[in-house]
């Protein structure tokens, strides 16, 4: 029997169940999901909800191409429309966040004609070859080097920085407003603002890659609008279809023309089990007023993880429901003894415990956090 190929830590979990914010393991016992499959089920595991829409499309048909149209992928566009702000009339269809980071910087090269990309130290925006390349930690970058050669680092959240970074050159800009996998770091307001002007003045583009922050996790739809700054294209991916796999970059209603057939496609793009389930989660999103339950959930538990009381824990970063605790130490050697306390969590950066919730996450579980990992710090 072949084997799964192996290039992630194992902890010996078999997960065998999972229903809105908890998954079971092969004994029975129950864990509080924080990890969420980074972020993903951040609208729970098996949400009713969502599974219905999917049970109904499944008896129905799942896979047909761009080609022809769906009823499933016409009530993913009509509730999706509804999250969007009005500058944004265009969605690009992909099953995965590293494709809809590629596929905004080629709108963008297409747009422009220019070739040179402006990133960001502590970046992360996928590990194919176009999205590793603008994704900074060496780590992840080192053995499959050269990547694009076109691609400028500068220093996040140094908006004095920006005027230098974006040249006429430029293509476009690429930025997380909170760094997920980078640490949990928030982007300052003066930071993000000073990369839209500087954009719009050099005639670049501007692009935040919502993946991780995006659908409801930090309190708002999308972080760019609680910063009051909005990019020309942005992306998504991870909760958007409820668990199933989904990417988009959403852009101005003009640049939806930009490709000419051919120049742009991908063979699972658009499936319509994964709509039938990102219409529902869409739905599901407005309806109960998801975002805000995040907020008010973030800050519990973000009052939660400030107090605990450990030297080594230095600081609770983030917004929403996508939390880090910044510690003094490494932060992997914790995640196996706060699962062995009942918590799914993950790191971020090198020392950061990092907490990517379900909205539905309650009082008790977040007692259960915080003592998880009071003890686990002690
Ligand atoms: N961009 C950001 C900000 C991410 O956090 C991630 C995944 N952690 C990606 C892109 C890549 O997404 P995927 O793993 O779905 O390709």
């Amino acid at each position: 029997m072949a084997r799964i190929a192996r290039y992630y830590r194992e902890y010996g979990l078999r997960i065998v169940k999972g229903l809105l914010q908890y998954v079971w393991d092969d004994g029975g016992r129950r864990y509080l999901d924080c990890n969420t499959n980074h972020g993903v089920a951040f609208l729970g595991h098996a949400n009713p909800k969502i599974v219905e829409a999917v049970r109904r499309q499944l008896e129905e048909v799942w896979a047909v191409p761009l080609n022809f149209s769906t009823p499933a992928r016409e009530r993913f566009i009509e509730e999706f429309s509804r999250l969007l702000p009005a500058k944004f009339g265009v969605v690009f269809l992909q099953n995965t966040g590293t494709e809809a980071v590629e596929t905004a910087v080629k709108i963008a090269k297409k747009i422009t004609r220019r070739h040179t990309i402006v990133a960001f130290t502590n970046s992360f925006h996928g590990r194919t070859m176009g999205s590793l390349s603008i994704t900074w930690n060496e780590r992840y970058r080192k053995a499959f080097e050269p990547l694009y050669p076109h691609v400028r680092f500068g220093k996040f959240n140094v908006p004095t920085e920006v005027d230098k970074l974006v040249q006429e050159d430029t293509c476009c800009v690429v930025v997380e407003p909170i760094q997920g996998e980078g640490g949990v770091n928030p982007a300052t307001p003066e930071f993000l603002k000073a990369l839209r002007e500087e954009t719009q003045r050099k005639g670049a583009l501007f692009i935040i890659d919502e993946v991780q922050t995006g659908f409801g996790r930090t309190g708002a739809v999308w972080a760019f609008q609680k910063y009051g700054v909005e990019p020309d294209i942005f992306t998504a991916g991870k909760a958007v279809a409820g668990g199933l796999p989904i990417g988009l970059a959403v852009a101005r209603e003009d640049f939806g023309d930009v490709f000419e057939p051919g120049e742009h496609g991908s063979t699972f793009a658009g499936n319509a089990v994964v709509m039938a389930a990102a219409a529902a989660a869409s739905r599901l999103l407005r309806e109960e007023d998801v975002p805000a339950k995040a907020e008010r959930a973030g800050a519990e538990l973000a009052k939660a993880l400030g107090e605990v009381e450990s030297r080594l824990a230095v600081r609770v970063k983030g917004m929403g429901l996508m939390l880090g605790l910044e510690l003094r130490v490494k932060a992997d050697q914790f995640l196996q003894p706060l699962l062995e306390r009942g918590v799914l969590g993950l790191t971020a950066g090198v020392n950061t415990l990092r907490f990517l919730p379900p909205y539905m996450i309650t009082r008790e579980d977040i007692e259960l956090v915080h003592a998880a990992v009071s003890e686990a710090l002690k």
